[in-house]
């Protein structure tokens, strides 16, 4: 990273003195009697405010995930971190941000509403992506590019080469959006925290986790953007219960384990079958929990498993995605259900 962190920052954010609330003040543990926050001495445990570092969550997280807690984020989602990624550094009507493309949309939903400039990058037809090109879609005031592997439509795993190469010659920051990690074989960069200290990985509850109802999201990165990001986040982003129920399917993470192993057979096995149907082009490899594949005619398709009472995504109008689908993998007897109505459909 060429700029410092300092110069990469939006000025306000850099100056910003934070709230800074009762719980932050008082962080010792040996009183018992608490008049400080003007809260409900009735109904607890819910008439208190939250942990607002989380620590006893990120404790936990950072045994998994081989990182430090003072290089965790918590959120409401990531795509709280998304946005905050937009807060922190770019300055609307000023300063850009570099995307793939096709990718996940809130990357350029959280832009247009920062009113900061989104460019976008295409794939290639393997859906991959050359670091050079992104670099040459980026100028002084580039502030961060988003990648997300693996990547949301097209279910592939970027090159990890390529994310290295863009890691090392890009003087911005590299955002690394692994929500479907726990699906793919590859390596995650959250690894690699030490060598760069423009990266800032995303991982999620709300997928393989099975927890998309709770709202939280992880974003690790260097202790200095961590510091940025709790700064300008609100004081009690992520609440108590969502804060329990996480650490409670921490202790079942053997049973998440089961889940993924489960998901990707099953991956196998409905790709397999989806690829046998005569109204399938072509299934593109999936490293996620869900796989994309050209059809015959992608809306009249997702009509009728409509009118069956079976939702996919219909992604017709994304850019390289005419006439596909992206199909979550589901249980197996749904995804029979799936598999039944395509055989039927004429
Ligand atoms: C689903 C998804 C997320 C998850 O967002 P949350 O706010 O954590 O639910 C993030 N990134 C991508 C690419 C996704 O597909």
């Amino acid at each position: 990273m060429k700029k410092t962190l300092e110069q990469l920052t939006r000025p306000n954010v850099w100056a910003l003195k934070p709230y800074s609330s009762a719980r932050d003040e008082y962080k010792g543990v040996t009183a018992s009697v608490f008049l400080d926050a003007n809260e409900s001495p009735y109904n607890a445990p819910l008439n208190r405010y939250p942990d607002p570092l989380q620590l006893q969550l990120k404790a936990e997280i950072a045994k998994i995930k081989g990182v430090t807690p003072e290089h965790i984020f918590l959120g409401n989602g990531s795509d709280e971190a998304i946005d905050l990624v937009f807060r922190a550094f770019c300055e609307p009507r000023k300063d850009n941000v570099v995307a793939i493309d096709p990718t996940y949309g809130m990357y350029q939903v959280c832009a247009d509403v920062n009113d900061v400039d989104y460019r976008k990058v295409l794939l290639d037809a393997d859906f991959q992506f050359k670091a050079d090109d992104l670099l040459a879609a980026a100028d002084e005031h580039t502030k961060a590019i988003f990648l997300c592997s693996p990547n949301n439509p097209t279910g592939n795993n970027l090159l990890a080469d390529e994310i290295h190469k863009l890691l090392e010659q890009f003087d911005g920051l590299v955002i690394v959006d692994e929500a479907y990690c726990d699906f793919s074989e590859a390596p995650s960069f959250a690894t690699q925290l030490q060598r760069y200290p423009n990266l800032i990985v995303l991982q999620t509850f709300s997928k393989a986790w099975g927890c998309a109802a709770i709202r939280l999201g992880m974003a690790f990165a260097s202790e200095a953007i961590i510091a940025l990001f709790n700064k300008i986040k609100y004081p009690y982003n992520v609440n108590l219960l969502t804060q329990q129920q996480a650490l409670e399917m921490l202790r079942r993470s053997p049973e998440v384990g089961c889940w993924v192993a489960t998901l990707k057979a099953e991956r196998a096995y409905l790709m397999e079958e989806f690829s046998k149907l005569s109204l399938t082009k072509h299934v593109y490899p999936s490293d996620a929990n869900f796989f994309l594949a050209r059809v015959t005619d992608a809306v009249s398709i997702y009509n009728y498993l409509v009118s069956r009472g079976i939702i996919v995504r219909n992604r017709n109008s994304v850019s390289l995605c005419g006439n596909c689908l992206r199909i979550t993998i589901g249980i197996r007897s749904e995804n029979e259900a799936l598999l039944k109505a395509l055989r039927e459909y004429k």
